[in-house]
């Protein structure tokens, strides 16, 4: 299956498509222009803020879609032309709204009581959080000068660097010898081996992968040299006091948070280990897992599903849920809304994008049919299900931070789990137990070993940029220290920093411990689900349409969850270190 983006637009070249650009462009000269006429005095704080949202909404809504379009493109032919010529065109739009939007926050910032000037108006009260947010965060802004300047830069910077990575990587073909025979296949082809029954089809596919990354190594760390380096840069100017420091405020979440988590995932880790090695054990190995045995299968059991029974399995197991959660996902089957199949010239891995103007989402999976491509396509449908909740809310408050963002997706996956243990036998439950604990260990332990990559990134690059030899040496360093003795340190994966694409995207640093937290959030949020039954499906859906207007603290607070103590992250953890013993036990 292949989506259909028809609803946004049907060509670049496209009556609607042309005529939305151009409006566009009447829009940043209208800001421009209303900036310029309304903010020299502090007279009418509320009318002027107000009018101010409105114009964000709507143009947002308009650019969104836009680029939308032209990013969904480029993700499933990365050379089409026209849009990279488009995307070329948007990214130049954005630094132009940079001063009027700056003006603007340090406007709002600089009005005194601005508590009682959003108790004046309904639609300020909606945004308070987002007036609140302008206002904690304008110390950071620069000049409307400097700003206007970085944001030009970011195109030819760090933009072009996270494009050209991007090029590389979906574009990148290995050389593989499969039966006796030499084939040039594209990366997620080949990292997909990694789950294959035979271990001499997933030994020899890490073998090729880590062979055709040297033809695009230096490329690479070119590429997280300059991005990162841009970011330190930035990130100093404004007076943040770390880079982690930046993305948590992004995140919504403070450090104590972030802090009980990681000691709670830390003291979590040797039962990992455990597992890798009880792993290694019925694989064979003696020093505990080789990395290209991380995703082997366990088990007997082979579980294939063609796409219609993935898409029957998940809208039916959602039904014990909710309807309104199956009905989405139905809908989004039958609308087309998924581009499934890997081929060449498409991306990688899997995600879904939200289209808040037009209230859809589309959804991007590398399918090739294993029981974990049906539970990373309920993950996708997650997401989406979380952007269906938002629907109602304006564009501004519809913008989540990154931990709450994997909340719906990895709730999803939970559910696909257990519907289906219910239904398996004993081997097909040992399987899926396994693959559980699996994913959940690379949401932990993988997890943590990026977190401390990233972090030794950040501060070595400050002094430097790095070589392939010394970003290798790194990320093996980091995988030691989270996987332990659970994987043979002979064969680690030196390699991770080119493989995942989060590296490269200069506004979001440190997307790694996001999915930690999702994991931990949704494995709590379920925990409840259990507890109270079918009341808790309507103040779940609550929680998600309040994701975008409140921390991430208060969020979970809706849920009477306090993420500020170890003791949430610990027992969310034990659900997993439970797993792990029935695991051990069943083997
Ligand atoms: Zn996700």
């Amino acid at each position: 299956m292949r989506w259909s983006l028809d609803t946004l637009y049907t060509s670049f070249d496209s009556e609607e498509f042309r005529e939305d650009l151009k409006r566009c462009d009447e829009y940043i000269k209208n800001i421009k222009e209303w900036v310029k006429n309304n903010l020299s005095t502090k007279d009418d704080p509320v009318e002027k803020i107000e009018e101010f949202i409105k114009i964000q909404n709507e143009f947002y809504s308009l650019f969104s879609k836009l680029s939308a379009y032209t990013e969904l493109t480029l993700s499933v032919e990365a050379k089409n032309e026209k849009a990279l010529r488009t995307s070329d065109i948007l990214y130049g739009k954005i630094p132009e709204l940079t001063e009027p939007t700056s003006t603007f926050k340090k406007w709002v910032g600089s009005l005194e009581d601005i508590d009682n000037i959003i108790e004046a108006s309904e639609l300020l009260k909606e945004h308070r959080f987002y007036l609140k947010e302008i206002v904690r965060r304008s110390k950071y802004l620069l000049s409307d000068k400097e700003e206007v300047i970085i944001a030009k830069m970011k195109n030819t910077g760090s933009n072009a660097w996270s494009k050209l990575q991007n090029l590389l990587s979906s574009t990148l073909l290995v050389d593989i010898t499969i039966d006796g025979e030499e084939k040039h296949l594209p990366l997620p082809v080949v990292r997909n081996m990694a789950y294959d029954k035979n271990p001499e089809v997933r030994k020899s596919a890490y073998y090729a992968e880590l062979k055709a990354y040297e033809k695009i190594e230096e490329s690479s760390a070119a590429c997280l040299n300059g991005i990162k380096g841009e970011v330190i840069t930035i990130s100093k100017l404004r007076g943040y006091n770390s880079v982690l420091e930046k993305t948590l405020m992004d995140s919504r979440m403070d450090k104590e948070t972030l802090d009980a988590m990681l000691s709670a995932m830390r003291e979590s880790l040797p039962y990992f280990h455990r597992y890798y090695r009880k792993k290694a054990e019925i694989l064979g190995h003696k020093n505990g897992l080789p990395f290209y045995d991380l995703f082997a299968p366990v088990g007997e059991a082979d579980m294939r599903f063609t796409f219609e029974e993935a898409r029957d399995f998940i809208v039916n197991s959602f039904k014990g849920f909710s309807k309104r959660l199956s009905d989405y996902v139905k809908n989004a089957f039958d609308k087309r809304w998924i581009d499934a199949e890997p081929r060449e010239g498409k991306r990688g891995g899997a995600f879904c994008y939200n289209l808040h103007p037009i209230k859809e989402s589309r959804i991007l999976s590398n399918f090739t049919g294993s029981f974990n491509d049906v539970s990373t396509l309920a993950h996708e449908l997650g997401h989406g299900y979380h952007g269906a909740c938002l629907v109602n809310e304006s564009f501004l408050n519809s913008d989540y931070p990154m931990p709450l963002a994997e909340t719906a997706s990895i709730f999803n996956e939970t559910i696909i789990k257990n519907a289906a243990l219910k239904e398996a036998g004993k081997e097909e439950a040992l399987t899926i137990l396994e693959s559980d604990i699996s994913s959940s260990g690379q949401v932990i332990v993988d997890i943590y070993s990026r977190f401390l990559f990233e972090s030794e990134l950040f501060r070595r690059r400050e002094e430097g940029a790095l070589s392939v030899n010394e970003l290798k040496e790194m990320m093996l360093n980091a995988q030691k220290e989270a996987y332990g003795d659970g994987l043979d340190h002979n064969y680690l994966h030196p390699y991770m920093w080119i493989n995942k694409p989060h590296y490269y995207y200069a506004e979001a640093n440190f997307y790694n411990f996001p999915y930690a937290f999702g994991l931990l959030f949704a494995k709590g949020l379920y925990a409840e689900y259990l507890k109270r039954g079918e009341e808790f499906v309507e103040s779940y859906d609550n929680l998600l349409a309040a994701t975008g207007k409140n921390s991430i603290a208060d969020v979970a607070a809706m849920m009477n969850i306090d993420v500020h103590s170890i003791d949430f992250w610990r027992s969310s953890l034990k659900v997993i270190e439970e797993d792990i013993e029935k695991f051990i036990s069943l083997t």
